[in-house]
């Protein structure tokens, strides 16, 4: 199920967004400050936020403006204004949509999907981290361009961390990003799927998985 991230701080609105998105079968959770809702959406790693511009805390703008240094999650931002400078502002700030208030909650939801599929649609068949190489379309994997054979938990678990380089993931959002929680709480599972992957795409001086304790798993890419 996709997670949508609600940060607006009336609470009738907040409340009113989470009840469309949840009847349009998204999850969706609410928080009503800035400061909140910037931590929330670096630990929750959501599909989509719907981000307030006005907020209490740390406004819309400066908290589009974190996010996007660190990750490409799509953005809609509310906003009360309706005025050209401010539209702009909100997408050079990297939001990928906005919507004027008073709106039509049904709306927001109609361009969360469009923005979604757009995202989806614009997914890169191929990612590199440094010696390996992996194909989204194919479910391949090269390391040194010579092909691994991984099965497809590894494969899905090796995309999650791919795709979240030198973060610390911990085994809940692993399980989460590469099974779509289909193994729920079954930690010990999630740590043997990591020891197998590990010894496929290790090399004698590529070992890009590290164990953060008591937090999770990192998959390091030293920027070139
Ligand atoms: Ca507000």
């Amino acid at each position: 199920m996709k997670q949508i991230l609600i940060i607006e701080d009336e609470k009738r609105i907040a409340h009113w967004l989470k009840t469309y998105f949840e009847r349009a079968g998204y999850a969706a959770e609410t928080v009503l400050d800035g400061l909140t809702g910037l931590s929330r959406a670096q630990s929750s790693n959501p599909d989509l936020i719907v981000l307030d511009l006005m907020l209490p805390g740390m406004d819309g703008m400066e908290i589009c403006r974190k996010l996007r240094q660190e990750s490409d999650v799509p953005i809609i931002m509310l906003t009360a204004k309706g005025t050209q400078p401010d539209r702009i502002g909100g997408l050079e700030t990297g939001a990928d949509d906005y919507i004027v208030k008073p709106f039509d909650p049904e709306e927001v939801v109609a361009r969360a999907n469009a923005v979604l599929r757009r995202v989806k649609g614009k997914v890169i068949n191929t990612i590199s981290a440094g010696p390996l190489t992996l194909n989204h379309d194919a479910q391949t994997v090269a390391l040194n361009d010579h092909p691994i054979n991984l099965s497809q938990q590894q494969f899905a678990l090796l995309q999650a961390f791919i795709s979240h380089k030198n973060q610390v993931l911990t085994r809940d959002q692993l399980i989460d990003l590469a099974f779509d929680n289909q193994y729920e709480s079954f930690d010990r599972a999630i740590d043997t799927h990591i020891k197998r992957l590990r010894k496929m795409i290790h090399s004698d001086d590529y070992n890009p998985i590290q164990t953060v304790y008591g937090a999770g798993y990192k998959f390091v890419v030293e920027e070139a």
